[in-house]
């Protein structure tokens, strides 16, 4: 029987990125993915390509995760369209403005440049915004990609250099075995076995964690998005405002602007969704007051998807803290569309090397209530 050096359960953007990346570092590599890769919440999203405004604990991520934006068409044969538009974080209030000050000298330490922008600088280069806006911080490397084609990209390419990726294929346990995890397939007796295991699991993340004694609480989300009919370029960089709110976006291709704010509904054991339509009416008035040449433009469709929420807003990446061989990441809580391909890369690091280039501490599992140690991870402990 085959035993594969990793096993991957989940083929979100994260996943597909670590199969890849693990492909490349020689190990073997089996992916399972419930549905189709990248149909979940890394195929459904806004398509921001963010890296200002991140908390300090994820920043060193996006940046190497940036890095990896940069060269997509090299790696994965397509560009995903993405696109270098530049992200406008906009201040409402002087507040607002000391927030991205403040966010500006965080930047800077770590060689990510925001420009600082006043009122008149606003009026002057963006002249399709609203006139409520006191200023704004740019960050000029900042862009936007079409999710509906990174995951698969991802995943189409690790195939492509010899990883199995098994679509349709969900887990419906896994468990500590002599050599490392046995996976069992919904309708299939024979377990896949492997030497690790990455769990990329997305807003099922903890369930699977869970498998193995590793508890955490994780809720879900579900952003309510609208997207208009396509209309000439108007919109440059993406917008956002200080604090949270209505973001808007004007594809590169198409010329659709999509937009979103607040949370429609969704049900993880269902795996439906559902975007709320106050929801929607109430975003596309705040679009309009931030770009109001949008209030003759024609509302095409809205939707939503399920993310897993953690209780500080940041996501898991990283070690299992009570069984050697096991690896988490989820919980993006709602931004993990931007760090995917670096998730896999550390994630394939960690398994195959043991360490990781990329700072990631303040992402610990052990940052909740101290770890719970299953009775799983003491035999293993025992075999070695
Ligand atoms: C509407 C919306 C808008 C968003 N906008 C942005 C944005 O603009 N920028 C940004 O950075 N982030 C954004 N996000 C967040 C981002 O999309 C996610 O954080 C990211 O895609 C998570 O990737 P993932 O691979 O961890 O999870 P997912 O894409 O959810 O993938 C996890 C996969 O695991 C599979 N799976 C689960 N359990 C099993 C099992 N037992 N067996 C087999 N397979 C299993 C699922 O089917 C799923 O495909 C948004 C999210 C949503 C929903």
């Amino acid at each position: 029987m085959t035993v594969y050096d990793v096993a991957i359960i989940g083929g979100g953007l994260a996943g597909c990125s670590a199969a890849l990346h693990a492909r490349q570092m020689g190990a073997s590599v089996a992916l399972f993915e419930r549905g189709r890769c990248g149909a979940q919440a890394s195929g459904v999203n806004y398509g921001g390509v963010r890296q200002q405004g991140r908390h300090v604990a994820e920043l060193p991520l996006a940046r190497r995760s940036r890095s990896i934006w940069a060269r997509l068409a090299d790696l994965v044969g397509d560009d995903c369209e993405f696109a270098v538009t530049g992200h406008l974080k906009l201040a409402r209030n002087d507040g607002d403005m000391w927030e991205l000050v403040a966010h500006q000298a965080l930047a800077k330490s770590i060689d990510l440049s925001l420009e600082i922008l006043d009122r008149s600088d606003l009026r002057r280069r963006y002249p399709y915004l609203g006139d409520r806006f006191s200023g704004g911080s740019l960050c000029a490397e900042d862009g936007q990609a079409n999710p509906r084609l990174v995951a698969p990209a991802f995943a189409r390419t690790a195939r492509s250099m010899g990883a199995v990726v098994r679509e349709n294929c969900a887990i419906e346990r896994a468990v500590v075995s002599d050599i490392g995890f046995d996976l069992f397939v919904v309708g299939e007796l024979v377990p896949f076995r492997a030497r690790r295991l990455i769990n990329t699991a997305g807003a099922w993340g903890a369930r699977v964690a869970a498998w193995f004694g590793d508890v955490v609480r994780e809720d879900v989300m579900a952003p309510n998005m609208c997207v208009t009919e396509p209309i000439p370029p108007l919109i440059g960089p993406n917008l956002g405002i200080c604090g949270g709110g209505i973001y808007i976006r004007q594809t590169r291709d198409h010329g659709s602007v999509i937009f979103g704010s607040g949370l429609g509904i969704a049900d993880r054991d269902a795996l439906r969704t559902r975007p709320l339509a106050d929801v929607t009416m109430e975003s596309a008035r705040a679009a309009i007051e931030m770009v109001p040449a949008l209030a003759n433009v024609l509302l095409v469709r809205s939707w939503t998807g399920i993310e897993g929420r953690m209780p500080d807003g940041l996501p898991v990446v990283g070690a299992s803290p009570g069984l050697s061989n096991l690896f988490h990441a989820f919980g993006f809580s709602g931004h993990g569309f931007q760090l995917g391909p670096a998730v896999g890369a550390v994630l394939a690091e960690l398994s195959l090397r043991g360490e990781t280039e990329t700072p990631i501490n303040g992402l610990s599992m052990t940052r909740f209530d101290p770890p719970t140690t299953h009775p799983a991870a003491a035999d293993a402990a025992g075999q070695t």
